[in-house]
């Protein structure tokens, strides 16, 4: 069956059919971090998001060119480094570098390219096709010497987002005296410099200033993937005015279609309400970090759920991450020891052997939850036969290699890295010691010592597991 995602644009699912089939080669462009501040775990769901639309299309053999941006010139990167008193570029450095640490941290594989609004190349496609725009009529400088888009203009103009423009100006809720503009809706593509801006400004026909945000995406994306691209992603609150004003810039100057898929995700949410910096309610990687949690299991907890359907995030969710994940952990560890135990000819008759279903799931608009239940299914079916002396090692090694195929796109493999001190490894071992001799009491006391230590103990078939212990 072929791969299916639902276009934003269509509002339908749609079969995928790339610009070039033949090739197999995809471009995609996700819009990236507006370095202001640290990203939160709201803006990395998009990110994982995006990073499992990327691993299951290459795990389908397509080669994926992916292009991320990163908006470090905006009103709120001037803002914050007024505020901070430093350069912009200084202010927004901090920021890139933390959010390089935490995707990495969250396993999210590297875009291609991290093209950043400020390079010279891109301002200059950006003033280019500005040039270009207003050449055609579909933009004017206005009297506060900004130049604006004339969504009047162009036709198309509302087809992403399914936005009435009559609407938009009857409701006459915006501000008319905010700028000199022809239409309420029309949006900023230069800003002329004013003293706010301090020495944050760029030469133009125009006069000085800075791009506004969308055509820096336009323009990015354009020049390194070229005038019409396979997918667009971000979040839903990316869908207006954000995507459907740069594809009214880039088909603007191009007269071509676009974008051919736009996916969205839908938000993390706190309290039925969506994650956001300017709400207050969302904590960053290193918050999850430091209540105990590793990178693999916010991962997980952002990632199990279908991305169109929004997903509450409690500490309760990264508990069951944890339970989750704990499960493959035990279920890889069995599977490695059967799959080393000689061959001894187990009737294996009636086991499973895995199928395609976890694929499937996945080429049904990234269907996640569906993928995963494919998993755990998987898990307690070769559990079972494992209990009942059923699965030989032939079998085990078959479903090993196809753990290390979905894992590809999962990319959970156990942590490796998480160095357990010293004092608690020790005092696990005479844990161990104290359980075999079956002397019960002293194995729940050395358990104390060892939660005192910050850490957890865990008793599994396979013997005891140290995880690090929840902050409450
Ligand atoms: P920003 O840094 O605000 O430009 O956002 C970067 C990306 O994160 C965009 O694709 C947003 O749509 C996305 N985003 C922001 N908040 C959330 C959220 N609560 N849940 C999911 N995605 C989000
Ligand atoms: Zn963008």
């Amino acid at each position: 069956m072929a791969l299916r995602f639902f276009n934003t644009y269509s509002r339908k699912i749609e079969e995928f059919e790339p610009r070039d089939p033949a090739a197999r080669a995809i471009s995609i462009y996700t819009c990236g971090p507006t370095v202001y501040s640290r990203a939160h775990i709201g803006n990395f769901r998009a990110y994982i998001f995006e990073d499992l639309l990327q691993r299951h299309l290459e795990l389908r053999g397509y080669k994926v060119h992916r292009v991320m941006n990163i908006t470090d010139v905006d009103d709120k990167t001037i803002r914050g480094a007024r505020e901070a008193k430093v350069p912009l570029t200084k202010f927004t450095e901090q920021f890139k570098k933390a959010f390089f640490q935490d995707a990495e941290t969250l396993r999210i594989k590297r875009a291609d390219e991290f093209p950043a609004a400020t390079d010279q190349r891109y301002v200059d496609r950006m003033i280019a096709m500005i040039a270009e725009l207003i050449a055609r009529g579909l933009a004017y400088q206005a009297d506060d010497k900004s130049v604006y888009f004339r969504i009047n203009k162009f036709p198309n103009y509302g087809k992403l987002a399914h936005f009435d423009l009559t609407q938009l100006q009857s409701t006459g809720r915006v501000k008319h005296d905010e700028y000199d503009k022809e239409h309420i809706g029309d949006f900023a593509l230069w800003k002329a410099w004013d003293e706010e801006d301090a020495d944050v400004k760029w030469d133009s026909p125009w006069g000085p200033g800075r791009p506004g945000w969308h055509i820096e995406c336009s323009a990015m994306a354009m020049t390194l993937l070229g005038d019409q691209i396979d997918i667009h992603c971000g979040g839903v609150d990316n869908i207006f005015p954000h995507h459907e004003a740069e594809i009214a810039q880039s088909e603007g100057v191009t007269g071509k279609k676009f974008v051919r898929y736009w996916l969205h995700c839908a938000h993390l949410l706190v309290d039925s309400q969506k994650m956001a910096k300017s709400l207050g309610n969302f904590f960053t990687v290193p918050d999850v970090l430091a209540k105990g949690y590793t990178g693999r299991e916010l991962r997980y907890a952002l990632l199990r759920v279908h991305y169109r359907v929004p997903l509450n995030f409690t500490w309760e969710g990264m508990k069951e991450a944890r339970e989750s994940l704990a499960r493959i952990d035990e279920w890889l560890t069995r599977l490695k020891q059967k799959s080393q135990e000689a061959n001894v000819e187990r009737p294996a008759s009636n086991v499973q052997r895995p199928t395609q279903k976890f694929e499937e799931a996945l080429d049904d608009d990234l269907n996640i939850s569906a993928a995963l239940g494919v998993l755990f299914e998987s898990i307690r079916e070769t559990n079972r036969a494992m209990d009942e002396n059923k699965l030989d090692a032939a079998s085990a090694n078959v479903w090993l290699d196809w753990w290390k195929r979905i894992n590809t796109v999962l990319d959970l493999e156990p942590e490796t890295k998480i160095a357990v001190p010293e004092e608690v490894v020790q005092l696990g071992e005479q844990r161990e010691n104290a359980r075999r001799e079956k002397n019960w009491k002293r194995s729940d006391e050395l358990r104390d010592r060892i939660s005192a230590l910050g850490w957890d103990v865990r008793d599994t078939k396979d013997g005891q597991k140290l995880a690090r212990r929840i902050a409450e």
